[in-house]
């Protein structure tokens, strides 16, 4: 049904200890193109038995795994990195099968996502330990990291792929092993990176992945499982919040990428088109479906009439559709109830005086999932729009009058995760970078996504960092040495 090269990319089976196989239910749930809601794939749905069968085996392969070098393990990697590379068209059709991006969006997914197992296969050799003088004369200190072990790890449908290999590089990298849980709506994209790690040479069990469709039961087992060492989240602030509480239990260490509220100021003195620009990018990226989209545009009072027109014009030439229609930019969204509540989010900032300038409709036919891109001028406080993470393409844009009134606007939320501004005055660009509440500040960029720099938020938008040389630490853990010389 999906066009690709490589037939054996499309996998329904759960991949445990190296094998494809069915749940021993024998239950399977259906996958579904979110463009034309057609049926694409029927795949494996695991409960507490294949988990618990999972963690078991990841726990046996552990033994073995940690033992390898580090250029062993990069190795390996490095071959993973160079099969998703080799087999990237192939996998940027599953993915947006199965998610509904545009094409091009999702091979730029996977080859982001492929970076990441470029760049751990790197620092695989690099989880370098200290040497400490001693505090006595006869003492010597030695600090070792080592991998943390078993490894769980659940991740969302927005990025299918990239959220997957950017927790599971570093932590093969590190020397754990993996048992993962992608999300129900975009199982496909996980399956085929499990076909391409054991040609890579992955040992059996070092990687196993979940499809599910109760999710909750194998988080259950995750969290409660006493061999996992490790939960790395990706997801809603709610799920996370559930999943902190269950990991309590067996104080797991916990990495969190939770959900966002990001604000995206532009001052008097930004270069209004590099603004514009950048607002479009930031906010429609994967039909507005990322923690990192901009969520809250807020633009000074000098230019705000300005920006709202170029803007406007802007995003009335995002093309809407299919994502394998060749020019298309947005997609459609995930699922139904994601587009009742930007449809409700919408409605409640018009009723609070909100304008639409352009969009602000479904699209198609009833029940098509493409919803319009949409700019809600004069947005106010008050709207939801304000502290709820919209999710979708609708972008509000609030008026401001000075510096410390946009700061106290912006850092108003309990998420801190992404930030981004436009502005010239260098020494306005260092207070702000410094005020804002947020793990990452795009400083007349509105991207801050790569590999090479560490991505993460702070408040309730979670813990832990991913990528860079600080993702490889989340699956570390320290030991000290205190060695008496006799
Ligand atoms: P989103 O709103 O992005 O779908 P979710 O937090 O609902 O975010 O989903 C992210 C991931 O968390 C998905 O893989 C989903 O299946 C999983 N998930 C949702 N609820 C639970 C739960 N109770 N326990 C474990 N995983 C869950």
């Amino acid at each position: 049904m999906i066009d690709i090269q490589r037939k054996d990319l499309l996998q329904e089976g759960a991949f445990i200890g190296g094998q494809f196989v069915a749940a021993s239910s024998q239950k399977q749930f259906p996958v579904y193109n979110p463009y034309s809601s057609a049926q694409i794939a029927s795949v494996a749905d695991c409960g507490a038995t294949e988990a618990k069968s999972a963690i078991d085996l990841a726990y046996t392969a552990f033994q073995t795994w940690k033992s390898y070098t580090g250029t062993e393990r990069g190795r390996i990697l490095r071959k993973w990195y160079d099969l998703q590379r080799a087999h990237e068209k192939d996998l940027a059709k599953i993915l947006t099968m199965e998610q509904g991006k545009p094409f091009r969006e999702a091979l730029g997914e996977i080859r982001y996502g492929a970076s990441f197992v470029e760049w751990f296969a790197e620092e695989a050799r690099r989880t370098y330990g200290d040497v400490i003088p001693g505090h006595q004369r006869d003492k010597r200190i030695i600090v070792l990291k080592q991998p943390v072990g078993v490894v769980a790890a659940i991740t969302p449908w927005n990025f299918p792929s990239a959220m997957i290999t950017r927790k599971v590089a570093p932590a093969l990298a590190a020397g754990c092993t993996v048992v993962i849980k992608p999300s129900e709506l975009t199982p496909l994209s996980a399956l085929a990176l499990g076909v391409l790690a054991t040609e890579a040479g992955l040992p059996p069990g070092v990687l196993n992945i979940l499809p599910t469709n109760n999710a909750p039961e194998i988080g259950n087992v995750m969290t409660s499982s006493k061999l996992v060492k490790k939960l790395s989240f990706t997801g809603s602030t709610a799920v996370g919040k559930l999943l902190l509480k269950q990991a309590a239990d067996s104080v797991k260490k916990v990495s969190m990428e939770l959900g966002g509220n990001a604000p995206f100021i532009v001052f008097n003195d930004a270069d209004l088109e590099k603004a514009v620009a950048g607002a479009v990018a930031s906010k429609y990226t994967n039909a507005g479906q990322t923690c990192v989209c901009s969520n809250r545009l807020f633009v000074q009072e000098g230019i705000y009439e300005a920006f709202i027109e170029k803007f406007t014009s802007a995003v009335r030439e995002q093309t809407l559709g299919d994502g394998m229609t060749k020019g298309v930019v947005i997609g459609p969204m995930i699922e139904e109830k994601a587009v009742a509540s930007v449809e409700a989010l919408v409605s409640d900032a018009l009723e609070k005086g909100a304008r639409i300038t352009c969009g602000g409709q479904r699209q198609g036919v009833p029940q098509s999932l493409l919803y319009e891109p949409t700019v809600l001028a004069d947005a106010s406080t008050d709207m939801a729009v304000f502290r709820k993470e919209i999710f979708g393409p609708v972008a509000p844009v609030f008026k401001f009058d000075t510096e410390e009134e946009v700061i106290a606007m912006a850092n108003d939320t309990e998420y801190g995760l992404a930030s981004y501004f436009y502005g010239k005055d260098h020494s306005r660009i260092w207070r702000v970078a410094e005020a804002l509440e947020y793990g990452m500040v795009g400083i007349n960029s509105p991207s801050v996504s790569t590999t090479v720099a560490p991505f993460g938020g702070v408040k309730e938008s979670g813990m832990g960092r991913e990528g860079s040389k600080y993702g490889i630490e989340e699956y570390l853990v320290i030991k000290q040495l205190m060695w008496a010389v006799q």
